[in-house]
């Protein structure tokens, strides 16, 4: 009798099935309703999933496995379903990536004879990683990175770092370049593609739209993908990697996370082939470390503390921020803040937007004005592409927010305008002036940014890190501190009320 193998949304990745050949096996996969509408989620996001999954049906149907593929209210009825249906004796899944799904799996695996198998799709099983964590007293990406490098023996070469330095920081903060990059090998949609944008136009509640969607859904289409990222963009990745240019998406950014959380690409095949592009394309150390950074530190810490912080760390709240979302993050038209308004945009239009614009702009305003972490959480996972739980949450609650007080971040990532107009092209055709620092064109980074450190002195002035701006603050007169206050109390008066539309309930 054959087992069944059950493949959640994003385990995609026929690689990973080389123990269960298709004699021995039937696949489970299964198209949740729920799942769709906890949320209201990007149409892109959506059609990608779906997409995605209806095509990896496909490939495993022609690598000879017989697929049984159901459309079910939610997951567990469709398990059932498939129960009642094969009665296999075993059934299998890897690890889901989500504490959600992991609930339910646990809550079925009572009643029905379903084993979990460790997940793939890292480098670092999860349980190795809280290992680690529980060895350690310092829980910092960079002790984790040096760790993973030479776990790895990635770019080590006598126990060293390549090139004698961790880290290159100092040569990847340009301001954005004026040279244009080709643009990625988007994909024209195929017939089943069409099929779910039209099934996904069609539903209310959802964000933005999917009529334009070009990403690809396949694995070939994202190796081509992955492949252009390293002929045209990696050998500048590092030195843009924190720039932002108005409309610019992308910029020198890879967009690789949609299909690596997806399970399309495998992180060891990234950094595998990077390290070789890297020769191909002579691209300087600066860009090949600030990218495997990303992908063997950032990502694989990022996965790390999500299963060793779950669930509690849903609940973090370091500052007691309690305000609703403005509309302006569903509907950025009438936001005035160009840098804030053209992020958003782009979100709405691509579900997606790199990461500077993601720590910076986006978040770094909702902390300045005192949005709940949670509600921020939310919208990100709704709105991007790339966002499952487990990723999202620890990069808004802990890197973006410094909700969890400190466990990733060691300060809060808020800037005043200066760094954005250093940073970016926004602040030329934004109708507030950076330079101003209160007063109706006052960039509202400005006064928001000195009134947040007022208001979270007890909070903030005993970490080292914060010690000079506390000393700028200090220095300030009275009159100017008063100013900073009622600017601020005035623009978040202003601003406008959350979209009731918008609310999640967690089970
Ligand atoms: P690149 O800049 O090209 O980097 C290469 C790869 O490194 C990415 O594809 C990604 O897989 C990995 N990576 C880099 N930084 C991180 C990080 N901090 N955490 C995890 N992986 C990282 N990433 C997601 O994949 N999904 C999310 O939902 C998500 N939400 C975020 C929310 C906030 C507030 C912030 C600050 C960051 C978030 N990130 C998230 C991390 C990062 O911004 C994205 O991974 C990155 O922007 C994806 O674009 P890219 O593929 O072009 O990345």
């Amino acid at each position: 009798m054959r087992l069944t193998f059950l493949i959640t949304m994003c385990d995609l990745s026929l690689a990973e099935l080389k123990n269960y050949p298709p004699s021995e096996t039937r696949i489970l996969m299964i198209e949740s309703q729920r799942k769709w509408q906890a949320l209201p989620f990007h149409r892109k996001k959506l059609v990608l999933g779906i997409s995605a999954m209806r095509h990896f049906k496909l490939e495993l149907e022609r690598a000879g496995y017989e697929v049984d593929y159901r459309h079910e209210a939610d997951f567990a009825s469709g398990l059932w379903a498939h129960w009642r249906q094969y009665n296999p004796q075993r059934i299998l899944a890897f690890q889901p990536r989500e504490w959600g799904m992991q609930q339910i799996l646990s809550k079925l695996a009572q009643d029905l004879p379903l084993a979990l198998l460790p997940n793939p799709f890292y480098i670092l099983p999860r349980e190795e990683f809280i290992r680690w964590a529980d060895s350690q007293k310092d829980l910092r990406m960079e002790t984790f990175y040096r760790w993973m490098r030479r776990r790895e023996n990635i770019l080590i070469k006598n126990g060293q770092p390549v090139g004698g330095k961790w880290n290159f920081d100092k040569d990847n903060r340009k301001p954005p370049p004026d040279r244009a990059y080709p643009e990625p090998p988007f994909v024209e949609p195929d017939d089943i593609t069409r099929t779910v944008i039209g099934i996904i136009e069609g539903q209310p509640g959802l964000w933005g739209s999917a009529t334009d969607f070009r990403l690809p859904v396949t694995r070939s289409a994202a190796l081509k993908w992955m492949e252009h990222f390293f002929r045209w963009r990696f050998a500048d990745f590092g030195p843009y990697e924190d720039a932002m240019r108005q409309g610019d998406f992308i910029l020198t950014h890879s967009l690789l996370s949609a299909f690596l959380n997806l399970g399309l690409l495998h992180p060891s095949e990234l950094i595998e082939r990077a390290i070789a592009a890297a020769d191909e394309y002579a691209v300087p150390l600066n860009s090949l470390e600030g990218f495997i950074r990303q992908i063997l530190g950032w990502r694989e810490y990022i996965h790390g503390m999500y299963w060793y912080k779950m669930p509690e760390y849903r609940q973090v709240n370091y500052f007691q921020h309690q305000r609703g979302l403005p509309r302006w993050y569903w509907d950025p038209e009438e936001c005035e803040l160009a840098c804030l308004r053209d992020s958003i945009e782009m979100v709405k239009q691509h579900g997606f937007a790199h990461h500077i614009h993601r720590l910076m702009v986006l978040s770094n305003f909702a902390n300045l004005i005192g949005i709940h972490p949670l509600r921020l959480s939310e919208w990100f996972w709704a709105g991007f592409v790339d966002a499952y739980e487990w990723v999202e949450l620890p990069n808004v609650l802990g890197m973006a927010t410094y909700a969890d007080g400190g466990l990733l971040a060691s300060k809060p990532y808020i800037s005043s305008g200066s760094y954005i107009h250093k940073m970016s092209n926004y602040c030329a055709s934004c109708r507030f002036d950076v330079n101003q620092k209160y007063g109706e064109n006052a960039c509202p980074f400005n006064y928001l940014y000195w009134a947040f450190l007022e208001k979270q002195r007890d909070k903030l002035i005993h970490n080292p890190r914060m010690a000079v701006m506390y000393r700028m603050l200090d220095r300030k007169t009275a009159e100017e501190r008063a100013s900073i206050r009622r600017e601020s109390e005035r623009f978040i008066a202003s601003l406008p009320e959350e979209d009731p539309r918008y609310h999640f309930e967690y089970d």
